[in-house]
């Protein structure tokens, strides 16, 4: 037989996968691992989904979604984040984000560009990065900057081959998020430099104590910006797989063109499940908030006090938990708390180089599971003690 893809089978499995795969073997472990919400989608939604397929709406759709979706899509993003962009022609409906950050690079990348991946950060972006021939170029950060990109940190990577960057905030694993003020600082670089921005805003609706903010609110560099967003964190709809992308017109028929040809259209259910959750949804996602909110306080309060330095996450359903104290490696800390105490979270290396000396503890699960928990990473605390 004849040999795989190099560039494929080179990718190495995700870090979060390896380790839960060890986790569902044994028996009477409580997971802080997961980065999906416990909720179950709002009925209603649902019950729109329901209704069209009954009567008969199981078709194809336009390539780009259906038009009143991306209407909707673009309202909420102009009343609640100030970004304006055009249903007709800026924005795709995709299957999740993961689609659209799949679609950003076949369009962007030429063999050997660069794309500047900030460390740590969400999985999936190294891999996409290099299945499109492009050069991933880590960006460090760091805990005592809450994890925020420095305008002098970013200036050090920017090379003539660099043709794009990708973020996340609020961020996946850290939590951290980036201001207005924030962004004001790298703008000139970022217009100077031509590069494009994959701003991927999964997270946009979980920001606490301060508005989002995003570059797409930036006119000067607007037309660099492609904004990544989805439904499946805000409204917990992660099974339905529906997200979308946002960019200037001639780059979005570019990514539209490879969309036709390998999705033709997101599933026609989950895009009618989104109208509803986009139209009427809203009170759903500021509940879930609430939440999510009072776990982060309780969850950050109570590790910062059992030792383990945590610094507040502004946004996700994330803490990003410093270890080094312990004096175990991330790796050895998740699964020693997993054989020992029967824990399972992820080791903050799963999430680039940055993330040694880390955990990533998630909190989309209820408040007394999350006790329980840290119940058991107290005891494991003190057994290292002793
Ligand atoms: N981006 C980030 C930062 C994520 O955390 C996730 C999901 N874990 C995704 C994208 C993918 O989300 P979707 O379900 O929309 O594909």
């Amino acid at each position: 037989m004849k040999c795989l893809s190099t560039k494929a089978t080179s990718i190495k499995p995700s870090g979060i996968r390896k380790f839960f795969d060890l986790a569902s073997t044994m028996e009477g472990v409580i997971s802080l691992g997961v980065g999906e919400p416990d909720f179950a989608t709002p009925w209603h939604i649902c019950e729109n989904a329901i209704h069209y397929m009954s009567t008969g709406h199981t078709h194809y759709t336009a390539n780009r979604g259906l038009l009143e979706l991306r209407e909707e899509i673009c309202k909420f993003h102009k009343e609640h984040y100030n970004q304006v962009y055009d249903p007709e022609n800026e924005v795709i409906v995709t299957i999740g984000g993961s689609e659209a950050i799949d679609l950003c690079m076949r369009a962007l990348l030429n063999p050997g560009d660069e794309v500047i991946v900030l460390d740590p950060n969400y999985v999936a972006y190294a891999p996409s990065v290099i299945l499109s021939d492009g050069v991933v170029v880590p960006l460090k950060l760091k805990e005592e900057n809450d994890f925020k990109i420095l305008p002098e940190d970013l200036k050090k990577v920017i090379t003539p081959k660099t043709k794009a960057m990708i973020i996340n905030y609020p961020s996946n694993p850290t939590g951290g998020v980036m201001t207005k003020e924030d962004y004001a600082k790298i703008i000139d670089i970022i217009k100077e430099s031509g590069i494009y921005v994959i701003s991927d805003e999964i997270y946009a609706e979980l920001s606490f104590d301060q508005p989002f903010a995003s570059l797409a609110q930036f006119d000067e560099i607007k037309s660099q910006i492609i904004v990544v967003n989805g439904f499946s964190k805000a409204y917990a709809m992660t099974g339905w797989r529906l997200g979308y992308c946002m960019a200037n017109k001639e780059l979005s028929s570019v990514m539209n063109k490879i969309h036709q040809y390998v999705i033709m259209s997101a599933p026609v259910m989950s895009q009618y499940a989104g109208i509803e959750a986009i139209k009427n949804g809203y009170d759903d996602v500021l509940m879930m908030k609430e939440d999510y909110l009072k776990r982060r306080n309780f969850l950050v309060n109570r590790l910062n006090r059992m030792g383990l330095k945590t610094n507040m996450p502004h946004g996700t359903f994330y803490v990003f938990c410093n270890i080094q104290s312990t004096g175990l490696d991330s790796e050895t800390f998740c699964e020693r708390l997993l054989q020992e105490q029967k824990v399972a979270c992820v080791p903050g290396n799963a999430f680039g180089d940055s993330g040694e000396g880390y955990v990533r503890i998630s909190y989309a699960y209820s408040i007394d599971h999350i006790k329980e928990a840290i119940v058991r990473l107290e005891q494991f605390l003190k057994d290292l003690e002793n």
